[in-house]
């Protein structure tokens, strides 16, 4: 993990070594600027030129530790505001603005400018590795509480280490970091407890793993001292397991889905690339869009959770692109936090009619634009998910997926990528019901949506389409390979004991269909195929998948 940090500083500092080795040239465009001013000062183009090139000029130098070179580039722009606005220049303040400005900046190239050898194309997006098995210590010395909880755990793909001491933990720990830690709160082992245990670890390890308690107490005090342990979750004995696995789910999905989508725009390449790699560090995705005309097909395909831009660009305002993105129904509550260094209050106004949520002033700490981009985009997150998630399964709801697969059909399109869709419906399902009770019944739908989730790559979509039925879609694969996939998955979850509330045990089978997006169809009429699919399944005698 210390290498992640060494990095983050590596790119922090190529970054500010292209800022070095750009700043003579910067600096050139706003003298020359300048100097068409001197001669026609009413050149009005030339006044908003310059007025752009010292705006950035702040901003970007405050960020890369040139603080006063900011601060001297604000000032002269603020200087130079009235002018811009209408007031002419009388010839002494013109003479005195140009003197000052070209002797500042020829004594800031003399004193900051040393030769580097830095990159900027250092800074490029990792590929998280996915597709390990995720790693769960169990801590506890019930064996057979243990036994049946990694049995559970198992199907769903992780894998269990159990330990009966608290004393090997912490040496596992440093051997291999689990993912989960799941720990009996007050285990008994010598004056050392579950929880205490843990809060040594966590003073040495670096980074915090998430830690879920089980307890034989339901007392405040225990369920106290767990959150103050840190504890992720509190499960009384005797451990609910289907509860627990769900709740190690939603640890690890938040975990794995912390990459919040940020799309950053800015025409200055080097401060967006900048706050890129903070932003990434922080363990976000981020787009960074040096051109605004592309606004529309970065929104469908990235679709951003949270869009960071520039006030000042070339080709259209960020108030104006703002409106842009405002102006599609689908991107009227996607946050939109401006980066400026524009402290007038007048324009701040403007853009909040336009749809800003948020201004962050430049320069701005990577501390605070890590935590205000993540809150915000958080909040977008969770609100998006009652919209359009799925109550008791959590997937995509049935106006969700229609609206993805309609998307990603048009992404296939302009790719010129294949696409395949797979509906499922569970089989005899009312017989299920009736047997072992409706509560039994949600919690087999609960269990294939995990499944699902689980087995399928990150980038398949997954959704509850109707009651017992689901759809998923498969971005960038045929048919062939998507069956095959959910075979895997057909084969697993049949495998899988369902518990009623009696105690009984019993296995639910699902029947499947996929179909390859053919040239011309729309989302409704792949659903028809699809599903008549999944149908040839059922006749076929179920517990199987058909291709169309
Ligand atoms: P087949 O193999 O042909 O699909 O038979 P089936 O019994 O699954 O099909 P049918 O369409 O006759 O019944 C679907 C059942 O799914 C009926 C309904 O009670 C049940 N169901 C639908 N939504 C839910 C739900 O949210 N929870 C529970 N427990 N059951 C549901
Ligand atoms: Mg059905
Ligand atoms: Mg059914």
């Amino acid at each position: 993990m210390a290498e992640k940090i060494d990095s983050l500083q590596e790119k922090l500092r190529a970054l500010e070594a292209v800022f070095i080795q750009k700043l003579p040239s910067k600096i050139a465009e706003i003298t020359q600027t300048l100097q068409q001013i001197v001669e026609r000062p009413d050149n009005k183009d030339a006044m908003v030129v310059m007025h752009r090139h010292l705006h950035t000029m702040a901003g970007s130098a405050g960020t890369f530790g040139f603080a006063e070179i900011g601060n001297q580039a604000r000032a002269f722009e603020a200087i130079l505001k009235p002018h811009l606005e209408g007031a002419p220049w009388t010839n002494e303040e013109l003479q005195a603005y140009s003197q000052e400005v070209n002797s500042y900046f020829d004594y800031a190239l003399k004193y900051d400018t040393k030769p580097v050898n830095g990159v900027a194309d250092s800074v490029q997006e990792e590929e998280k590795d996915v597709g390990t098995p995720q790693l769960i210590y169990l801590v506890d010395q019930d064996e057979a509480q243990n036994q049946e909880i990694t049995v559970q755990l198992e199907h769903f793909g992780y894998e269990v280490v159990r330990m009966n001491h608290l004393g090997t933990l912490a040496t596992a720990v440093a051997r291999r970091r689990p993912h989960v830690i799941v720990i009996e709160l007050s285990f008994p082992e010598g004056k050392v407890a579950g929880a205490e245990e843990i809060g040594r670890i966590k003073q040495i390890e670096r980074f915090r793993i998430p830690t879920v308690f089980v307890s034989h107490s339901n007392s405040f005090d225990s369920r106290l001292l767990a959150v103050r342990s840190s504890g992720d979750g509190y499960f009384t004995k005797p451990v609910d397991v289907v509860a627990l696995t769900e709740r190690i789910e939603a640890i690890l999905q938040n975990h794995e889905d912390q990459g919040f989508r940020v799309l950053i725009i800015d025409d200055d390449a080097v401060t967006s690339k900048f706050y890129g790699a903070v932003l990434r560090d922080a363990g976000m995705n981020v787009y960074l869009l040096n051109d605004p005309t592309q606004i529309l097909t970065v929104m469908t395909d990235f679709r951003p959770e949270i869009v960071l831009m520039d006030v000042y660009m070339p080709v259209c305002s960020g108030v104006e692109l703002s409106r842009i993105i405002r102006q599609d129904n689908s991107y009227v509550d996607v946050p939109i936090v401006f980066l400026s260094s524009e402290s007038d209050m007048s324009k701040q106004l403007d853009a909040v009619k336009a749809g800003a949520d948020d201004f962050i002033t430049k320069p701005v700490s990577p501390e605070y634009l890590k935590s205000s981009i993540s809150s915000r985009a958080e909040r977008y997150r969770s609100l998006r998910a009652l919209i359009m998630r799925d109550g008791l399964t959590g997937l995509y709801n049935h106006t969700a997926i229609k609206e993805q697969l309609a998307s990603e059909i048009s992404q296939a399109g302009r790719n010129g990528a294949p696409l395949a869709l797979a509906m499922i419906d569970l089989d005899n399902f009312k017989m299920i019901n009736d047997t072992y009770g409706h509560p039994a019944g949600d919690q087999v739908l609960r269990t294939l949506a995990r499944l699902l989730r689980q087995r399928l790559r990150r980038s398949d979509i997954v959704g509850r389409y109707g009651g017992e039925e689901f759809a998923v879609i498969f971005p960038d694969t045929t048919a062939s390979v998507a069956a095959r996939v959910l075979d895997q998955v057909r084969v697993a979850f049949a495998k899988i004991q369902q518990h009623s509330e009696g105690g009984g045990h019993f296995a639910v089978s699902f029947s499947g269909g996929v179909a390859d997006l053919e040239a011309s169809l729309d989302a409704d009429e792949l659903f028809d195929v699809a599903d008549a699919a999944m149908y040839a399944s059922k006749q076929k005698g179920r517990n199987c998948i058909s291709q169309a």
